[in-house]
């Protein structure tokens, strides 16, 4: 049995190659994005496997299903880039990988807090050319701020945990309440009552019609003026236009992303040697207190294990005509 990888990168191919030894699929791997120009590609294959930016639409179903593949597996949470009506349509079924190393992401949150508070990316250029002065370092202590978390599932919950832990309080938006988190003291309000409240904005939920540009010029607006506003779930949460409008006049006075609106044409891709033509990335990085992370906040060897290992075992089940162990995997 086949799988057709899409957007790989060499350390795709060397946890897939690694991990696949006990399930023994023939993998074939393409380094480009699938979408409707790359789909024809596909050759007597079983099963795909894409990322976060690539195009799953109804065109792309539509040959998918023509050339007999029987699975979309996604090998990430979010699944926002698939037409999950086409896939029922045409009868191929989508999985994911709905918890990998949550922590991994948690962590990566924390790591954009710290670094924008401290200015730890600029003490560490300043050092290397002997200025050891500490003017424009200035921080402030986390302990006793209050922490804002949109979305408590499996990384919201993660991050939760490490803020109680250095000492925030923790209040949170989801559309169900956790009762561990209540348990241990997170308190959930309306988003218009936790965004006034927040020095410290984190968003863990997915992109949905519900929550796409969740965050617009309305919503910074009932912020706190100068607090920190955190993305590390899905760019298009985020209304980027007025967050730029808000960093200007400094009513957002930190914002940290690890995914972006357009990342597609951006991230993943090493573009050192390219013109940006994308000039509100451009934009965004001209500001000193923003710190933008190209979409690394998964990118650990834990998380890189767990989704090579849970990505083959839903295409072994699904193309067995069995579930997976966890029904979460299951899109459709
Ligand atoms: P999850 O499904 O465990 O949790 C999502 C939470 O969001 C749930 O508690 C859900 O009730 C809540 N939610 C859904 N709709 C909502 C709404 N309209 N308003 C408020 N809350 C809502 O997902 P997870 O594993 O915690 O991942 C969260 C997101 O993080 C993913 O959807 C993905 O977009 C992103 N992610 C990013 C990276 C990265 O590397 N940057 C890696 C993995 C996941």
């Amino acid at each position: 049995m086949k799988i057709t990888f899409f957007s790989a990168k060499p350390y795709d191919k060397d946890f897939f190659n690694r991990f696949n030894r006990e399930y023994g699929f023939e993998l074939e791997f393409f380094e480009t994005h699938l979408g409707p120009h790359i789909v024809n590609v596909i050759d007597k294959t079983d099963a795909v496997c894409v990322f976060v930016n690539d195009k799953v639409n109804a065109e792309v179903i539509k040959v998918l299903a023509q050339k007999g593949v029987k699975v979309i597996a996604l090998r990430c949470a979010g699944f926002n880039n698939v037409d999950i009506e086409a896939a029922k349509q045409y009868g191929i079924k989508v999985c994911r990988v709905p918890a990998y190393s949550p922590e991994a992401v948690a962590e990566h949150t924390l790591a954009m807090i710290l670094a924008l508070n401290r200015k730890t990316h600029k003490a560490y250029n300043r050092v290397r050319e002997q200025n050891f002065s500490l003017n424009g370092l200035l921080g402030f202590n986390l302990h006793g701020k209050t922490v804002g978390v949109i979305g408590t599932g499996n990384i919201g919950k993660a991050f939760c945990r490490i803020m109680l832990g250095l000492g925030c309080k923790v209040i949170a938006y989801d559309v169900y309440e956790d009762p561990e988190m209540l348990a241990k003291g997170v308190t959930y309000h309306a988003i218009d009552e936790l965004l006034p409240e927040a020095d410290i904005i984190s968003l863990h939920c997915p992109l949905t019609e519900q929550t796409h540009h969740l965050i617009n010029a309305t919503a910074i607006a009932g912020m706190k003026k100068g607090v920190m506003l955190i993305n590390t779930s899905r760019g298009k949460l985020v209304h980027t236009a007025a967050a730029i409008e808000a960093l200007k006049s400094g009513h957002i006075a930190y914002l940290g992303i690890d995914v972006y609106e357009q990342e597609e044409k951006l991230f993943f891709k090493d573009l050192s040697e390219s013109i940006i033509e994308d000039d509100t990335i451009q934009r965004l990085m001209s500001f000193p207190n923003v710190l933008v992370t190209a979409h690394q906040a998964f990118f650990t060897e834990e998380a890189l294990e767990q989704i090579a290992t849970t990505t083959l075992q839903n295409v072994q089940c699904l193309l067995g005509d069995r579930l997976p162990a966890n029904n979460n995997a299951i899109v459709a």
